[in-house]
C-alpha cells in the first residue's frame, strides 16, 4: 500500500471500502475496531511482525525515537557534512 493512497484515503482497507460501498463492514478482521489507516499502521495485531521489522529498520538508520527531531549521520563519511542535533 503506497503512502499517497493512505494519505488520500484511497486504500482497500475495510473502513474505506465500506465507505465506498464495496465492503459489508468497516471492521478489521482482527475484531479490535474499524480497519482504518491508523489501525493498520499502528495498532492492528495482524501486522505486529511487519511493524516491528519497520521500526527496527527506522531505528537502524537513525530516525528512531532516540533521535527525535534530529537528523544524525554517525558514519565518518557523513559526520563531517551532516550533523543536525
Ligand atoms: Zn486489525
Amino acid at each position: 500500500m503506497s503512502y499517497s493512497r493512505m494519505f488520500l484515503h484511497d486504500t482497500h482497507l475495510k473502513y474505506e471500502s465500506h465507505r465506498t460501498g464495496t465492503c459489508d463492514t468497516p471492521q478489521c478482521d482482527c475484531g479490535m475496531t474499524a480497519d482504518t489507516v491508523e489501525h493498520f499502521l499502528i495498532h492492528c495485531c495482524k501486522y505486529y511482525n511487519e511493524r516491528q521489522e519497520m521500526l527496527d529498520f527506522i531505528n537502524d538508520i537513525g530516525c528512531g525515537s532516540k533521535y527525535k527531531g534530529c537528523l544524525v549521520a554517525d558514519t565518518p563519511r557523513w559526520a563531517s557534512t551532516v550533523t543536525f542535533r
